[in-house]
């Protein structure tokens, strides 16, 4: 059998999963990042379902326990910031999952646990692609031209090479929701729980504790007619303090903080849903290829799963025959599709019910909150972060190299 290549465009969770698993199964990889070095940074995500599996096959579940946010549970809080309803981590995937880490470590972890063989080059991206049918040739930024068996796009949500290749078949399903990101500075009022504070207007607020002594902020509201990532963050930045002027709770301290943080990242929440994820020699994966937004939760387990998966249709001796990685590609995305419509489709009255405008409506769901936390129903609740589970059996790989 030859050697396969495959060229991976995006080093995040999706792309260096990919990486890990492909290299194993013996084919030579090469990962490129458009950012110019490793891209630490991001808040909270989760490791959910069937993505610890992956984990543990991966030979990484410790290392992530060792850096997870040390978050106890979620708690809902009222203007004095008395507790609501809360939901402490009982339930591996409730609110709080029991494997929360930061997204750049993560990211780093697996980073690290590459293959010695596996090349990631910094501060280059795709320009030009022309797939002949037993090759894929690809034009770099660097001027490089490179032949590759297969090409992967992992460039995340707002992935341009996707859009070159697929053009029409990528639909964009806008959630109108602003979240802005960002970190501040630890106070002795802080705890280790999530407080998670809703105002009216349709804005929440809320506050992680991370494993460095900061806490994780977050700014939301709903407003379609407004979308902040779209616009140069200073001026973001302005407009996010009007908006949340008023808010009640920690809204000064948020707005002050996130004036002076380092890291604060606008979003506006948008799935991604595609007729196809692959043509001919082409595919994509993680958010480019399904983005399911914090509304629909677990993008980076799934993102961990779809390398996985990928790369055990891909290990199979068939995609070194001719015509065979169309046919493997096929497979990955009849197994990926249940779990992604599953993830993308959103639990009833989300977003709305979350984002109230009125007091009325912010009394309906704190009502809602408190009686969800008592005993019984708070089990039920925790169900909400039950995404990236499934009944299929996770498919073999075949691997040259073993895991540590
Ligand atoms: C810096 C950062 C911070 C984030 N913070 C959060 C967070 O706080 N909360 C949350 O829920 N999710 C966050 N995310 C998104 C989260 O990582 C994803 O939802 C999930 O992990 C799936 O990852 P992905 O690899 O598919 O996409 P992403 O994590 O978005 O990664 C895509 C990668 O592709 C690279 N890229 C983009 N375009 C190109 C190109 N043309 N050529 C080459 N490379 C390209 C990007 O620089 C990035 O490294 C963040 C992502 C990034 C990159």
């Amino acid at each position: 059998m030859t050697v396969q290549k495959a060229l991976i465009s995006g080093a995040s969770i999706a792309g260096l999963s990919t990486a890990f698993w492909l290299s194993k199964a013996g084919w030579e990889v090469t990962v490129i990042e458009r950012a110019s070095t490793f891209r630490d940074g991001g808040q909270n995500v989760d490791v959910r379902g069937i993505a610890r599996e992956v984990l543990q096959m991966m030979g990484l579940e410790d290392q992530v326990r060792n850096q997870t946010t040390t978050e106890e549970g979620t708690a809902f809080v009222n203007e004095k910031g008395q507790t609501v309803g809360a939901f402490p981590v009982e339930d591996s995937d409730g609110l709080t999952a029991e494997l929360e880490i930061l997204r750049g470590d993560l990211a780093r972890i697996v980073l690290e646990a590459l293959p010695a063989q596996v090349q990631v080059r910094y501060g280059d991206w795709i320009e030009h692609i022309v797939d002949h049918q037993e090759h894929v040739e690809i034009d770099l930024h660097s001027g490089k031209t490179e032949i590759y068996d297969l090409l992967i796009i992992a460039e995340g949500v707002r992935s341009r090479t996707r859009d070159k290749v697929f053009g029409d078949r990528v639909s964009r399903r806008e959630l109108g929701l602003n979240i802005a990101y960002g970190t501040i500075e630890r106070q002795a009022g802080d705890d280790r729980w999530w407080r998670w504070y809703t105002a009216t207007g349709g804005r929440q607020i809320s506050l992680r504790p991370d494993n460095q002594g900061t806490i994780r902020a977050m700014l939301a509201f709903k407003d379609r007619d407004r979308n902040l990532a779209a616009i140069p963050s200073e001026q973001a930045r302005t407009e996010l303090s009007k908006v949340f002027a008023g808010a009640g709770w920690e809204d000064s301290r948020v707005i002050d903080g996130f004036a002076t943080s380092q890291d604060v990242y606008f979003d506006y929440l948008t799935q991604i849903m595609m007729s196809t994820w692959s043509e001919g020699r082409v595919c994509v994966t993680g958010d480019a290829a399904w983005c399911v937004t914090p509304i629909g939760g677990g993008g980076s387990s799934l993102a961990l799963i779809g390398g996985y998966i990928l790369a055990a249709f891909l290990s199979q001796p068939e995609s070194n025959e001719a015509g065979g990685i169309p046919i493997c590609l096929n497979k990955y995305e009849q197994w990926m599709r249940p779990i992604i419509d599953k993830a993308q489709h959103l639990p009833p009255g989300a977003p709305n019910f979350f984002y109230p405008q009125t007091k009325i409506g912010v009394g309906t769901m704190q009502t809602f909150i408190r009686i969800a936390s008592f005993g019984p129903f708070r089990k039920l609740a925790a169900r909400i972060g039950h995404v990236a589970r499934t009944q299929q059996q996770l498919p073999d790989i075949r691997l040259v190299q073993t895991t540590t």
